[in-house]
């Protein structure tokens, strides 16, 4: 993916067209600019998101002049942002919720801290982070909360039978609160689980707890209601009623159903099937992400820059690709890790690649992804997809939504549609592990996993660091009940290359 979501500031333009500059939010809304933001100011007298959301939800032909697929979009996306003003992606909310976790563990008292909650369930976007802090002594976190500010903007439905403290973390648009249960340094494995659930999964363990005769306390848990029980870790707990030790992911409505143990995890990658090198818009050398990738104990990687369309990406042309595949040859001979070179292949607008059959049979891994022409119909988008999937060169679709959590919601698709498309043809769907996209995400993961596709779970690094990703990645494969067989870059080396070598002897056949 292009890595500039960043746009310029629409408020100079807006003053030049002389209307208010608070019209500027509107902006914020993909495909709309300074000139449309002016013409709905000018026309309809709409100033602000929420007054475009009600009118358009009022009155959806008054906007058709603007195209039809245009209101389609801003009926998806303006929920998003929206949401926004009251919840927070998990790419903001889980880097700051680990920065407090780490300044808490050093304050003199405490005894241990973790993030619980929904940023502990991965939750693509968040009310607030919430925190366990196990204290005998509370004198030093009173006073680190002094500092951190009082209880501001704080939704006020978390009720909590432990001690509360409320405050927030970060600045402007980031600043958001923050959640601290302070439990008794036994209480904290209860108060973890207690806390990390969502209402339905508590409410399960509590009923459970219930027939074993225990209930929550304050000091961890109560047989009877008087003979208090230490519990030492949540694995206890959930023995104690008959259940493995959950991932915090699976803590949510029907998900504590799921068997664990055939669920991918961290330690089960063995590589990375798509990462930007600086022959394109990635930051790292080929080099460089072989280094990584060694000391990350991966066994192989794809290095898949963009195709030649995506300039503003510098995609690669046949004549580059040709280029990259010595300079491939040159790291190989050096690298410890295997190195699939590859291309992520833009999907142009009318389902063709960007990339001649001839060019794609030459490349190891052949990922396919939209980056342009979000605008199309639902209708028009599906069938561009299902066009790709329908070239036997491509071996996976990535991001098949475009979302960005936060941001905007995605192109429109018929999902169920390209996943019975990619079962059919045995195109792998990827699960994009960076915390902004998170795309496919656990209830399209479920359907997948239904119907057999093969997901890999990939970074798509551009950065220094963002192959760490991965992280995100394996915990949303957590969340849609994704077990490891269905993750192709569990295989080894050989059996990777097989299999995608397979599809190009498929290919071969049909052409
Ligand atoms: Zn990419
Ligand atoms: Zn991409």
């Amino acid at each position: 993916m292009p890595n500039r979501h960043r746009r310029p500031d629409p408020t100079e333009a807006l003053q030049r067209l002389g209307v208010p500059r608070e019209v500027a939010e509107l902006c914020e809304l993909p495909g709309v600019g300074p000139k449309i933001a002016a013409d709905l100011y000018r026309r309809h007298r709409i100033a602000t998101l929420e007054g475009l959301a009600e009118a358009v939800t009022r009155s959806p032909r008054t906007f058709q002049s603007y195209g039809h697929n245009t209101v389609d979009r801003w009926q998806r996306d303006l929920p998003v942002l929206l949401e926004r003003r009251h919840s927070w992606p998990i790419a903001l909310a889980a880097p700051q919720a680990d920065a407090i976790c780490a300044e808490l563990a050093n304050l003199p008292g405490v005894t241990a801290v973790s993030v619980t909650g929904s940023v502990r369930r991965l939750a693509a976007m968040n009310r607030c982070i919430e925190l366990v802090v196990a204290c005998a002594d509370r004198s030093a976190l009173d006073a680190w909360c002094q500092k951190a500010g009082a209880v501001t903007r704080m939704p006020a439905d978390y009720p909590s039978a432990i001690a509360t403290i409320r405050c927030t973390t970060g600045r402007g648009a980031d600043e958001l609160p923050v959640l601290i249960h302070v439990a008794l340094p036994e209480a904290f494995a209860a108060a973890l689980l207690q806390s990390t659930g969502d209402p339905t999964h508590v409410e399960v363990v509590t009923k459970l707890l219930a027939e074993a005769a225990l209930t929550w306390s304050e000091v961890g848990l109560m047989h009877r209601e008087t003979e208090s029980i230490p519990i030492a870790s949540e694995a206890e707990l959930y023995a104690r009623i008959g259940l493995p030790w959950l991932p915090p992911e699976l803590r949510e409505g029907e998900s504590m159903l799921q068997s664990p143990s055939f669920l991918i995890q961290q330690t089960d990658i063995r590589g990375d099937l798509h990462m930007h090198s600086t022959w394109s818009d990635g930051s790292l050398t080929i080099a460089e992400l072989a280094e990584t990738a060694e000391r990350m104990g991966y066994e192989y990687i794809a290095v898949t820059d963009h195709s030649q369309s995506l300039t503003i990406a510098h995609g690669l042309t046949p004549d580059d690709l040709r280029r990259q595949r010595s300079e491939i040859e040159q790291v190989r001979r050096r690298a410890k890790v295997r190195i699939l070179h590859g291309s992520e292949v833009d999907i142009l607008a009318d389902g063709r690649l960007d990339f001649p059959d001839e060019v794609l049979a030459d490349l190891d891994i052949v990922i396919a992804s939209i980056h342009t022409v979000f605008t199309q119909s639902r209708d028009t988008m599906t069938r561009r997809i299902l066009r790709a999937l329908a070239n036997p060169y491509v071996h996976i679709l990535a991001h098949m939504h475009g979302r960005l959590i936060g941001k905007r919601s995605g192109y429109a698709v018929d999902t169920e549609q390209v996943l019975a498309s990619a079962a059919r043809h045995g195109v792998m769907i990827e699960l994009n592990a960076n915390p902004n996209r998170l795309d496919i995400w656990d209830e399209w993961i479920r359907k997948a996993v239904k119907l057999g596709i093969a997901i890999p779970i990939d970074t798509d690094a551009h950065e220094p660091g963002e192959m760490n990703n991965i992280t995100y990645g394996v915990r949303m494969g957590i969340r849609g009940w994704l077990p490891k067989a269905q993750v192709p870059n569990t295989l080894s080396y050989a059996e990777l290359k097989q299999r995608l070598d397979a599809r190009r002897m498929q290919a071969s056949v049909k052409r």
